[in-house]
């Protein structure tokens, strides 16, 4: 059973993957606008991979006998300045939902809930890649300012991502 403390948290964090995947999704449609596929199938996977992550915090709760509340999301930001700063913005966002997963790490080590615990370490993984993949991409990025055919191959290659659902996220099994 999950304490009141550790149920309400993680329905905020439940909520935040649902925001998260909306800001993808408005991200993959800011690319799409510029005829830029590549780089919104790499938005559009990220989205489903919130969505995804959306279900492991569903699955967490009602498995521990909680109750999962939809809330309220905040509109998500529309437009960027560039496929840079476009990933600059999805960077800085996963390093406040990497704080967001330590905090409730140690909200739920003060709670000594174990099963909450175990469940978290996977999110510590994906945050790790999660950052890693959007600076990857900045980095490319940077590197190809200012030569004309190298967005056109950046594209290419992040449209060759793939999605596949975690393990955890037994809803897609
Ligand atoms: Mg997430």
């Amino acid at each position: 059973m999950l304490s009141k403390t550790i149920q309400d948290a993680f329905n905020d964090q439940l909520n935040f993957e649902i925001y998260s995947a909306n800001i993808y999704l408005s991200m993959a449609s800011w690319f799409d606008e510029r005829n830029l596929k590549g780089f919104s199938n790499w938005m559009k996977i990220q989205y489903k991979e919130e969505i995804s992550h959306t279900t492991q915090f569903y699955n967490h709760i009602d498995e521990r006998g909680g109750r999962v509340i939809i809330q309220a999301h905040p509109a998500p930001e529309t437009q960027w300045d560039s496929p840079q700063a476009t990933f600059e913005n999805a960077l800085a966002h996963e390093r406040i939902v990497t704080g967001r997963i330590n905090d409730l790490i140690s909200l739920a080590a003060g709670e000594n809930d174990n099963a909450s615990l175990n469940f978290l370490q996977w999110f510590v993984t994906e945050q790790v890649e999660e950052e890693s993949n959007a600076d990857g991409v900045i980095q490319q990025l940077k590197l190809a300012s200012g030569a004309p055919g190298a967005m056109f191959m950046i594209d290419r290659e992040l449209g060759a991502r793939v999605y596949t659902a975690p393990p955890a996220d037994r809803s897609n099994a």
